[in-house]
């Protein structure tokens, strides 16, 4: 082919890492809260809409709700209110064309859509992605020190039945410098008396339990993801380089279970590294492509210098506002499509391989590495 759309407005995408949409109306704090990883706006800092994604709704969300492009935040947030969130929903969801979604349900501070709740919205479908984490803290709550470990593995396996894979919230906890060594069931017990002993609150932070919630999913041959890089203000950033997972990842590539890095910001380039030298390893920089706005093309550009193209995936990393999937599909679109275009007017590559890698990463490696048939 001769003709590459660089704005890749067709390319099927699997979104493989997003969250629930809100249903409810949402007021202006409540909507800059939603936008960024800050708790909120800040009466010294200002408005969240003076930032990269503030001004990526106002040029891309607003035409969809009839506005002019770069509409302002308040004529922009008025007229979010006049539709309703329903109909907000809708009309942004369906211009995102995501057809898959895997979903992380493991992080509900409301009531927000399921996963085919979320497909509806798009004619697409859709697969859970669950959080270790939290069927860990399910079943400590119930089952003792000392039948924990069997009584997860059973767990797991039940609620991974359907599931396209798990996701470990480590990073959010300990950090990622996890040991690479599976945990004994000796180690696993004297690690969950400890947190039951503790009197505090039943949240699982210990590295033993993380690994050992991590093995488990390769078990069962289940894909595991990494929360790593930025977040939301919880996250401990110095501790989320993935290159701090080397040792786990050295352990655990044998088993061909693939491993995916989620975010990555502002660790891409390390991420990309890691992808290039284990096997079983997979990146995205999701939430960063639509944090980014403009400067999403940059970070597209720095993430395909090392990884191999068969390793990046594309994700939104949308929590909450229909707001975050579209801007997470529109500028990875354009990001990938002007970097593809750019290398064939180049002569790097040509039209047709640089369409084949749009297909691979929009949306081929997550269904190989996921097995989405
Ligand atoms: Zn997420």
């Amino acid at each position: 082919m001769s003709d590459l759309d660089p704005d890749l407005a067709a390319l099927p995408l699997v979104d493989h890492h997003c969250h629930g949409l809100v249903r409810r109306d949402l007021d202006r704090p409540e909507f800059e809260a939603m936008l960024t990883e800050a708790a909120g706006p800040s009466a010294l800092g200002g408005s969240l809409f003076d930032s990269q994604i503030g001004f990526a709704v106002r040029r891309w969300c607003a035409p969809v709700l009839d506005l002019p492009a770069h509409a302002p935040a308040d004529d922009y947030l008025a007229r979010r209110a006049e539709l309703g969130a329903d109909e907000v929903n809708r009309r942004l969801m369906a211009a995102t064309g995501t057809q898959t979604f895997l979903l992380d349900t493991g992080y509900l501070p409301e009531p927000i859509t399921t996963p085919n709740e979320l497909a509806a919205l798009t004619g697409g479908t859709a697969r859970e992605i669950v959080r270790l984490e939290a069927v860990a803290q399910d079943v400590l709550a119930s089952s003792g020190a000392a039948g924990f470990a069997a009584q997860f593995r059973a767990q797991l396996a039940r609620r991974c039945a359907g599931a396209a894979g798990v996701k470990s919230i480590a990073a959010y906890r300990v950090g990622l410098e996890l040991e690479g060594t599976r945990p004994t069931d000796a180690e696993v017990t004297a690690a969950a008396d400890r947190l039951l002993t503790s009197g505090g609150p039943l949240r699982v932070a210990d590295p033993v339990l993380h690994r050992f919630l991590v093995w488990s999913g390769i078990d069962l041959r289940m894909p595991v993801q990494f929360h790593v890089g930025y977040g939301d203000a919880d996250v401990d950033l110095h501790r989320c380089d993935p290159l701090l997972l080397t040792d786990l990842l050295r352990a655990t590539e044998p088993a061909g279970v693939p491993m995916l890095l989620l975010h990555n910001y502002p660790f891409h380039r390390h991420a990309g590294f890691l992808a290039q030298v284990f096997g079983h390893v997979f990146v995205d920089v999701g939430l960063a492509t639509h944090n980014l706005g403009s400067r999403a093309p940059a970070i597209l550009a720095e993430l395909l210098e090392l990884a191999p193209f068969g390793k990046v995936l594309f994700s939104s990393d949308a929590f909450g506002l229909a707001e975050l999937y579209l801007l997470g599909t529109v500028l990875f679109r354009r990001g990938l499509g002007r970097l593809l275009a750019e290398g064939v007017a180049d002569d790097a590559w040509t039209a047709a391989d640089a369409a084949r890698v749009a297909e691979m990463i929009g949306a081929g490696n997550a269904r190989r590495a996921y097995r989405l048939g």
